[in-house]
């Protein structure tokens, strides 16, 4: 249980929903900031303005999957008023009190450096990713099925990366019968392409492989689907981009040669909230609860 633990939930989406309902039900005691226009209330959690918060008694402090912007607002889908971080309230705060985030940014590592907090990022976290992979993924099936008018199965389908979420989509889309290639620059992430069944290549040859790929799906937070790459690739190739903001992608040369190229963060919110916010919770409250114990 929680009883006692004072935390701040500011801002986020549905996803944050889900970590309340967790955290009040293991008893702890949240300010809800950046709530105001969400109908549903939660016995122990009182929604508060960002200026009314007592920081000083706050034992943890959670932010939205992104974190903060560059400038500290937070983003806020239950509110219309701009919420910022400010290193002044991270001062207030007692020197135990741990600020959870999904990513991180200079602004944000800036602000609990010098505020000598420490700042956990939950997207790092390898348990955090792979099960985080599991909606990517059906979110990448959802976006393959509305922008073609072919069947994944029999499609020729080209993933680039086999870290957390490239080996789960590649996995899943081979699984709906799509010939799947997998670009990789490690040996070692060759052998276990190979290994998984599926057809591996180094992606220093990625320039030839899209040659005949219906579907390019980017893993990659580099640019790597270049406009020479793009410019191999057959005029009605998809590509869907999972990487991080701004993705792999030469969005502008795409444009220009007519290929479908999507950007398409967030997905685990925008399909699956629930499964996503869940996620999130069950490692947070598991985090704070080892905190506690500390
Ligand atoms: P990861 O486990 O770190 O995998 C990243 C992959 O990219 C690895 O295979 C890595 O290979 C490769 N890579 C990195 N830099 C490279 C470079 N310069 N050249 C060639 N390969 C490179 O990350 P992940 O958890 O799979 O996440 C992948 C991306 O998807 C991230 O940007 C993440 O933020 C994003 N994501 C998006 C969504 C969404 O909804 N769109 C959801 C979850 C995650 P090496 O091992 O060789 O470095």
């Amino acid at each position: 249980m929680l009883t006692g633990i004072q935390i701040a939930v500011i801002g986020g989406d549905a996803r944050q929903l889900e970590i309340i309902r967790k955290l009040t039900d293991l008893d702890a005691k949240l300010s809800l900031i950046g709530f105001e226009q969400l109908d549903h209330a939660f016995t122990g959690a009182v929604k508060e303005k960002i200026d009314e918060v007592e920081f000083s008694n706050k034992d943890v402090i959670i932010l939205p999957v992104p974190g903060t912007g560059s400038d500290g607002q937070i983003e806020t889908i239950f509110s219309n008023e701009k919420v910022y971080l400010r290193k002044e309230m991270l001062n207030e705060t007692p020197p135990h009190c741990t600020i959870y985030s999904g990513i991180s940014n200079s602004y944000l590592d800036g602000i609990t450096k010098q505020a000598n907090r420490r700042l956990v990022q939950l997207f790092e976290r390898d348990d955090v990713a792979i099960y985080n992979s599991i909606p990517t993924v059906e979110g990448t099936i959802m976006m393959a099925i509305q922008h073609t008018d072919t069947t994944i199965h029999g499609s020729t389908i080209a993933v680039l990366g086999l870290g957390r979420v490239g080996m789960s989509v590649a996995r899943t889309f081979q699984a709906l019968g799509a010939n799947v290639k997998v670009g990789a620059r490690k040996s070692e992430h060759i052998a276990r392409i190979t290994e998984m069944g599926l057809t591996p290549f180094y992606l220093s040859d990625l320039d030839n492989e899209v040659k005949d790929v219906d579907i390019c799906i980017n893993t990659i937070p580099y640019l790597i689907v270049t406009a020479s790459v793009i410019s191999k690739m057959p005029v009605h190739t998809l590509i869907i981009d999972l990487a991080s903001k701004p993705g792999g992608t030469d969005f502008r040369y795409a444009e220009k040669r007519g290929v479908k190229a999507l950007l398409a963060p967030g997905l685990p919110g925008i399909v699956a909230p629930k499964t996503a916010g869940k996620i999130l919770a069950n490692v947070l409250s598991q985090l704070i609860k080892e905190d506690v114990k500390k």
